[in-house]
């Protein structure tokens, strides 16, 4: 069996100590080793710092796009071993594992052209300039230009691709190099992704390492130039955000947490392209990547006297999802990542439950089909239902990272579905789904800011929307409180993380040719 190698310091490095197995979760076999340790951390910072941040810069906005369009193009000639790789490692179907590595390839891609229009420097004008005395001969500014730091990105299981390319893209666009820690369960996917990367040589050395397993001493060792961007849940985010280290030092620290993500129905769609278009985005949305997916349905809202109907479509919708191992052609959603994700799950299934009844599903592992009986950390779809939204407090608490969401009825207001949302405290996404121009002003002016995004379906976006879980490069991701208060993606904005605002004064002339805003 392989052993997992990180790459730091120009160099393989293979491990000695702290070994584990993964297994395949459909059939819980044992597939490669990861082992970790014996790093010098203090080196790999420095290395990225003194080798990999210099030779990005060099290259300019343009350079560094043509580097994120060639990582993109070995990460597409990789996709049929990535997506082998990521049924074994991660038990993803085909669909899944591409919205994972093609989200990826696609995520740097768009940021490398996005890099190419941006021209041969490394200073980003921001907004329009402004005269601060009586002539142009004071003038004032703002600019965006790169951090001198190194960016490390600490990412969640259940995108080993997309987490650390749409987080590179950025860094790398900005002219930061990059320290990749994926998470364990899957990581033999993303390291293999990675390693594709490393041998390509398409980027600069210093610019990518990655580490398996324990990140030991590093995140006592960053500085005040560096960012660390982390994606996972709320608790493990809240642990390392509060190291002396971050906190003294000021590191920047993002957050991408867990989302009791929304879906509303409107009172005035009771059938027609919109209400087919909200049946067949939540059972996606819960089933998709078995719901692991930071961006999934957790929570139904429905007017009260279309809870029934709602509660029969997606049923039907439901029952129809095959769960096993996805090398059996027939099924349609695979297990979860790990035993202790399964474990995790079946103990928030408990908390819900305690709230809301079983309308599918139960609190059990399934067997999945393709599987050897008892064996794979299956769960079929699961769909609960509460009667009073307020009273049922685990579900705006308790995210279960699985396929399982439930119903909640409303009184069909704005007002009282708005104040609902707002009970998870803080969303990556929410969708609503109206034709009433008056019933949406009126929940954007309410539950807007509970969150990052607000998708909203209706007749006339029906033949378009892709589903309220896509998180596309060009527009934001992260939301308020609960889901870490982050902000990734959203074009050049998701640049900004890694860089440093800064007002430039003086006379106007030097101010436009330093900030690149000449004329002509
Ligand atoms: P997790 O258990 O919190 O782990 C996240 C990452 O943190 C993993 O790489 C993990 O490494 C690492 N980690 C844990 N303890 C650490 C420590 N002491 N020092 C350094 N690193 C440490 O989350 P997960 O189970 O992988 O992911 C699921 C969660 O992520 C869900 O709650 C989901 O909602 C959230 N998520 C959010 C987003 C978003 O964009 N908002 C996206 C995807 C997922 P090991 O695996 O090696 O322990």
């Amino acid at each position: 069996m392989d052993t997992l190698r990180s790459y730091v310091r120009g160099r393989w490095h293979d491990a000695a100590d702290s070994t584990v197995e993964l297994v395949n979760p459909s059939t819980e076999e044992p597939v490669v080793r990861l082992a970790s340790g014996g790093v010098d951390f203090g080196g790999v910072l420095e290395h990225a710092r003194k080798e990999g941040g210099p030779a990005l810069r060099e290259l300019g906005f343009a350079g560094r796009g043509e580097l994120l369009r060639a990582m993109s193009k070995v990460i597409r000639e990789g996709r049929d071993e990535l997506l082998e790789l990521s049924r074994i490692n991660a038990g993803t179907t085909k669909g899944d594992g591409s919205f994972d590595i093609d989200g990826g390839g696609y995520s740097l891609n768009y940021y490398g052209k996005l890099a190419g229009s941006l021209g041969d420097g490394n200073v980003l004008p921001e907004g329009e300039g402004v005269q601060l005395a009586k002539t142009e001969a004071f003038w004032g500014q703002h600019v965006l230009v790169p951090r001198a730091g190194v960016a490390i990105f600490i990412n969640a299981h259940n995108f080993p691709v997309w987490g650390w390319a749409e987080k590179a893209a950025c860094a790398l666009l900005a002219g930061v190099p990059i320290i990749v820690k994926p998470a364990t369960a899957t990581a033999w996917t993303a390291v293999r992704s990675l390693e594709m990367i490393v041998e390509s040589g398409v980027l600069p050395e210093g610019a990518l390492q990655f580490i398996c397993g324990s990140t030991g001493d590093l995140l006592d060792r960053v500085g005040p130039q560096d960012v660390v961007a982390f994606t996972g849940s709320a608790d493990t985010a809240r642990k390392l955000k509060t190291r002396p280290s971050i906190t003294e030092r000021n590191t920047r620290f993002n957050v991408e947490a867990d989302s009791l993500n929304a879906a509303v129905l409107a009172p005035d769609v009771r059938d027609g392209p919109a209400f087919d278009l909200f049946i067949r985005d939540v059972a996606r949305e819960m089933t998709q990547k078995a719901g692991q997916k930071c961006t999934a349905v957790r929570r139904i809202l429905v007017p009260e006297d279309a809870v029934d109907r709602v509660e029969d479509a997606l049923v039907g919708k439901l029952e129809k999802v095959v769960t096993g191992n996805p090398e059996d052609e027939s099924v349609t959603m695979g297990p979860l990542a790990s035993e202790q994700e399964l474990e995790s799950s079946l103990e928030r299934l408990g908390f819900l439950s305690k709230d809301a009844r079983f309308v599918l599903g139960a609190r059990e592992r399934a067997d999945g089909v393709g599987s050897p009986a008892g064996k794979g950390y299956f769960l079929a779809p699961t769909l609960l239902r509460a009667e009073d939204a307020r009273k049922a407090e685990a579900v705006h608490e308790h995210e279960a990272f699985a396929p399982v969401a439930t119903l909640l009825p409303y009184d069909g207001t704005a007002a009282d579905a708005a104040e609902i949302v707002g009970l998870g405290g803080g969303m990556l996404v929410t969708s609503a789904y109206s034709n009433d121009s008056g019933w949406l002003d009126g929940f954007l002016g309410r539950a807007g800011s509970y969150s990052g995004r607000l998708y909203v379906g209706s007749d006339a976006a029906a033949e378009g929307a892709p589903g309220s879980g896509v998180a596309m490069p060009q527009s934001l991701h992260g939301g308020p409180g609960r889901a870490g208060g982050g902000q990734e993606l959203g074009g050049l904005a998701g640049a900004r993380l890694y860089m440093q605002r800064l007002a430039l004064q003086g006379a106007r002339g030097e101010m436009d040719r330093l900030a690149g805003t000449e004329e002509g």
